[in-house]
C-alpha cells in the first residue's frame, strides 16, 4: 500500500486535465474515478443509492453530498483501486473537499497530491471559443488548435460543423468565473494541507505529463516517510484491512458478518438534507 498513489486533479474547463487523467490513469494502472459517471451507472443499474439520486433528480434536487460519497465510498471498495486511484471533477467545492478527507482518512488512504492545473485564461477562451463539433459522427475540432483540413468540414464525413451556441466568448468567461470561485477556497484548504502541487499546463502534453509525474513524486516521498516512525493518530485507528488480513471486495462496506450486533446504518443515518 505504500507506493499506491490518490490523486486528485483540479482544473478549468478546456485546461487539458481530462487527457492528463487518462495518461495517469494508463501509467499508474489506477482507475479514472468521474462522480458524474458513477451516478450515471448508479441510477442505471438501480442500486440504492443510485435510486436516492434519481429521487432527488426527479424534484429537480441537487444530488447530495451524501449521496455522492457514499457512491465514492463503494467505489473505493472495489479491488482495482488497491494501487490507488484518480478523482477527475470532484471536488468541486470546500464541502466536497472536507468530506472527501474524512471518508479518505475512515479508509485510511490519504491523498498522494492534488494537481492544480494553472493555464492562462486568454488561451482557455480562445481553445473553448474555438470549438466545433460534428453534428453527424460527434468528431471535436478546434479552430485555433487542431483545426479540420477543409474549412468547417468534417475530415471524417464531410458533414458542416457546428460551433455550439454556449460556446462563445461571454458564456465561457462565466463559466470560468464559476469556476475559478468555487475553487479558489479549494485550492486554499489543499495548500493548507500541503497536498497542492501546481503544474504549469500551458505547454505541450507530454512536458506537462512529466511535470505532474514529478510532482506525484515528490509527494509520494512525503506521505510515504511518516509510516516508519511514530505516525500521528491515524494509525492508531487500525485500519479495516489489518484485522482480516485479505481484502474481499466488499471490505469497504460494514462487514456484517464479524459484527452482526453493530449494524450500523452510518452512511445514510440521514435523509438528504435540504441545503
Ligand atoms: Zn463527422
Amino acid at each position: 500500500m505504500p507506493s499506491s498513489v490518490q490523486i486528485v486533479l483540479i482544473g478549468a474547463p478546456g485546461s487539458g486535465k481530462g487527457t492528463q487523467a487518462r495518461l495517469l490513469s494508463q501509467h499508474y494502472g489506477i482507475p479514472q474515478i468521474s462522480t458524474g459517471e458513477l451516478l450515471r451507472q448508479a441510477v442505471q443499474n438501480r442500486l440504492p443509492l443510485g435510486l436516492e439520486a434519481q429521487a432527488a433528480m426527479d424534484q429537480g434536487l441537487l444530488v447530495s453530498d451524501t449521496i455522492v460519497m457514499g457512491i465514492i465510498r463503494d467505489r473505493l471498495a472495489q479491488p482495482d483501486t488497491r494501487s490507488g486511484f484518480l478523482l477527475d471533477g470532484f471536488p468541486r467545492n470546500l464541502e466536497q473537499a472536507q468530506a472527501l478527507a474524512k471518508l479518505l482518512e475512515t479508509l485510511d488512504r490519504p491523498l498522494t497530491v492534488t494537481i492544480l492545473f494553472r493555464v492562462d485564461s486568454e488561451y482557455l477562451i480562445q481553445r473553448l471559443s474555438g470549438r466545433l463539433t460534428c453534428p453527424q459522427c460527434g468528431a471535436v475540432y478546434n479552430r485555433y488548435t487542431s483545426p479540420p483540413r477543409f474549412d468547417d468540414q468534417c475530415d471524417n464525413c464531410g458533414t458542416l460543423l457546428r460551433h455550439r451556441s454556449d460556446d462563445n466568448e461571454e458564456t465561457i468567461i462565466n463559466r470560468l468565473r464559476v469556476y475559478e470561485a468555487q475553487t479558489e477556497p479549494l485550492i486554499s484548504f489543499y495548500q493548507s494541507l500541503g497536498l497542492l502541487a501546481e503544474i504549469n499546463a500551458d505547454g505541450a502534453i507530454p512536458a506537462i505529463f512529466r511535470q505532474i509525474r514529478r510532482a506525484i513524486n515528490e509527494h509520494r516521498h512525503r506521505t510515504a516517510r511518516p509510516q516508519k516512525g511514530g505516525a500521528p493518530g491515524r494509525r492508531a485507528k487500525a485500519p479495516p484491512v489489518a484485522r482480516s488480513g485479505r481484502r474481499t471486495p466488499t471490505a469497504g462496506k460494514s462487514s456484517p458478518r464479524n459484527s452482526p450486533a453493530s449494524k450500523k446504518t452510518s452512511r445514510k443515518s440521514k435523509k438528504t438534507r435540504p441545503r
